[in-house]
């Protein structure tokens, strides 16, 4: 494991949440969609389920992308800037079946807060073990989703099987073409 089971889960949805808005689609177009997404990534914590909360959400997901593939200063800027508005404040904390593990926000922050303190906090931890590379862009030809490479040897190129097939496709075609 590279980094904390709770960081992990938090970089992955991080990227997941910054994917929402990959290739021109809108994948969280109402509240119920983000509803979903939230159930899905397992985010506690008081919900409004309103267009507010929705448009507070997908502020934080551009604000996110920026840090995707960015150097260094640029993600320390996002990190400190998401850890400042949404008012982190780190404590260890225990519930259902997770072992302690590290809330920054309070349940009653608004969702976009929590959501983005806990990317923060997980980016931070990327930061201090010098593995921003292992926040990168999806190497595909029309590809530019967010992946978190948690190998290894740090050898993830594509977001999916899907874009690995198509890149491997093309690349074997242009091998036989020039051959
Ligand atoms: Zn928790
Ligand atoms: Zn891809």
């Amino acid at each position: 494991m590279l980094f904390a089971h709770d960081t992990e889960m938090a970089l992955q949805a991080a990227a997941a949440l910054v994917n929402t808005a990959a290739d021109g689609d809108e994948l969280l177009p109402d509240p119920a969609s983000l509803a979903a997404f939230l159930d899905g990534w397992g985010f506690t914590g008081s919900r409004v389920g309103n267009e507010g909360e929705l448009a507070a959400v997908r502020e934080l997901r551009t604000v996110l992308a920026g840090a995707w593939g960015a150097d260094e200063d640029t993600v320390v800027a996002v990190v400190n800037r998401l850890m400042r508005e949404g008012h982190a404040l780190p404590q260890l904390v225990r519930h259902d079946d997770w072992g302690y593990h590290v809330h920054a926000t309070e349940p009653s922050a608004s969702v976009a807060d929590r959501m983005g303190v806990e990317a923060a906090m997980a980016i931070a931890d990327v930061v201090r073990a010098d593995a921003l590379d292992r926040l990168r862009r999806c190497a595909a030809d029309r590809c530019d989703d967010a992946l978190v490479d948690l190998t290894r040897n740090a050898s993830r190129r594509f977001c999916d099987a899907s874009c690995a097939n198509r890149s491997h496709v093309a690349a074997y075609r242009a091998r036989r073409a020039t051959a």
